[in-house]
């Protein structure tokens, strides 16, 4: 632990953690300790791992990187949390992100941007870009993140970690900040597939508190990560044929192909003539069910509460215009805009009804292949500051990551080297609804 501590120290300059919990990790890590000498610790004995500062850990203060919820102690722990430690892992503090995890670069934090440990002009990603960088930078062992169109997987991809985003419903969403709650996923970020694999098995399986989680047995994913098993995988044509892509991404993914189908796998190349509608679909969708989320933060159950307010509709008005950024604003403003009456058809219905082809055109797929194959995200880490003027640069961005999460599939970001500057590189596969098992054992041949 003081190994990490003082990681955490020599690293301040990446604004990594809102918080290190020096004490409450203490403590914990010398309960592990005692379990230890006696036998009787759990599958995370000694895992140091730090969460994104949206999950919910009994007297910890919580925030979502917002002002709205600045110094908001939390009554009680997420479902993820108790399995931690229950399974003795030691959380050593709450990781910066975007604002409410809206963000692909960890820009919008209230608490300023997290910065890539690769180089430190350049965004980690996001939304959960501090939990990459504390992984990335040996701040602590892994992280939890959480993915909602990509939160996971593509700052894993900048910082050259590996983000596993699981099936919908595959872990408990019990006491994790809601952002789009038919999308939002935990997921943890780490820099083996072994790690991923025990993490997702102790995190995985059934929630009284959540009943959108699966009752379907966790396998025991660790047991199953060696494999020779031959896959057929399916590259979706327009995703390496976009304008977005940057080359050396492409080459790198391309000398993957080669080398995939070397080792005996198919690899086929498949149209996917939906890849214009994932963007908007993903926006539309995700800002309606934010707006609704979000609305709670009203200065009166709690959070943030202006002083001034004369009635009680100023103190609703004052206390979100001073406690939401400009992010979440514009989010709630979209979200609330396509749910309008008049509006509500031609936006939300419509953008329901393009999930719902994306899904059935998936599933066809998934009838013929077994993984799919895509780039991450279309380009390295980029600059701060550079994508943050417009909106529709940071959004187009999420192209390859959305569509999993439209889906509910589960996908992992793999690192691929890095790029002639130095920058890590990925490749993300896509598997079948809860067949996180091929796609640890597939990643871990692959890596
Ligand atoms: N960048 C995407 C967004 O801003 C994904 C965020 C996330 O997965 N939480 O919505």
């Amino acid at each position: 632990l003081a190994y990490y501590f003082k990681q955490i120290e020599d690293n301040k300059h990446l604004n990594a953690f809102n918080e290190v919990f020096f004490y409450s990790a203490e403590v914990q890590a010398q309960a592990v300790q005692q379990k230890i000498e006696q036998g009787t610790a759990g599958k995370l004995a000694g895992m140091v791992i730090g969460i994104k500062d949206n999950i919910c850990y009994k007297d910890h203060v919580v925030t979502a990187s917002s002002k709205m919820l600045d110094g908001f102690v939390s009554p009680y722990s997420s479902t993820v949390v108790k399995r931690l430690l229950q399974e003795d892992a030691v959380i050593i503090g709450r990781l910066n992100c975007d604002e409410f995890a809206m963000g692909g670069s960890n820009e919008t934090s209230y608490f300023g941007p997290a910065k890539n440990a690769a180089n430190a002009e350049l965004v980690p990603g996001g939304s959960s870009g501090g939990s990459a960088v504390a992984v990335q930078a040996d701040m602590c062992l892994s992280a939890l993140g959480t993915d909602t169109g990509g939160s996971v997987r593509q700052p894993a991809a900048f910082c050259g970690q590996i983000g596993l985003k699981p099936t919908y419903g595959r872990i408990s969403r019990y006491g994790v900040i809601a952002y789009a709650s038919s999308f939002d996923q935990v997921g943890p970020i780490t820099s083996s597939v072994e790690d991923a694999a025990l993490l997702l098995q102790v995190l995985a399986g059934a929630d009284e508190n959540d009943s959108t989680v699966s009752p379907l047995e966790v396998p025991d994913y660790p047991a199953h990560l060696e494999t020779n098993e031959k896959q057929k995988i399916a590259v979706l044509k327009e995703t390496m044929e976009s304008d977005a892509l940057d080359p050396e991404i492409k080459m790198a993914i391309l000398q993957s192909i080669e080398n995939l189908k070397e080792q005996g796998h198919t690899v086929e190349y498949v149209s996917f003539d939906l890849l214009d509608y994932l963007v908007p679909a993903y926006y539309i969708l995700t800002t309606a069910e934010a707006s609704s989320n979000l609305s709670r933060y009203d200065g009166v159950h709690y959070g943030h509460r202006n002083t001034e307010a004369k009635s009680l509709n100023e103190l609703y008005k004052k206390s979100r215009a001073e406690g939401f950024g400009e992010e979440v604003k514009r989010r709630i403003l979209l979200g609330t805009f396509v749910l309008s009456a008049g509006y509500y058809d031609a936006y939300y219905q419509k953008a329901q009804q393009v999930r719902r082809l994306i899904k059935e055109k998936l599933d066809a797929l998934f009838q013929d292949y077994d993984l799919i194959l895509s780039p991450v995200a279309p380009t390295p880490a980029f600059k701060i500051g550079d994508n943050m003027q417009d909106p529709l640069v940071m959004y187009m961005a999420d192209i390859f990551t959305v569509l999993p999460s439209l889906s509910g599939n589960p996908a992992i970001a793999l690192p691929l080297g890095n790029n002639s500057a130095g920058l890590p590189l990925s490749i993300q596969f896509t598997a079948k609804h809860f067949e996180e098992g091929k796609l640890l054992a597939f990643s871990q041949a692959f890596l």
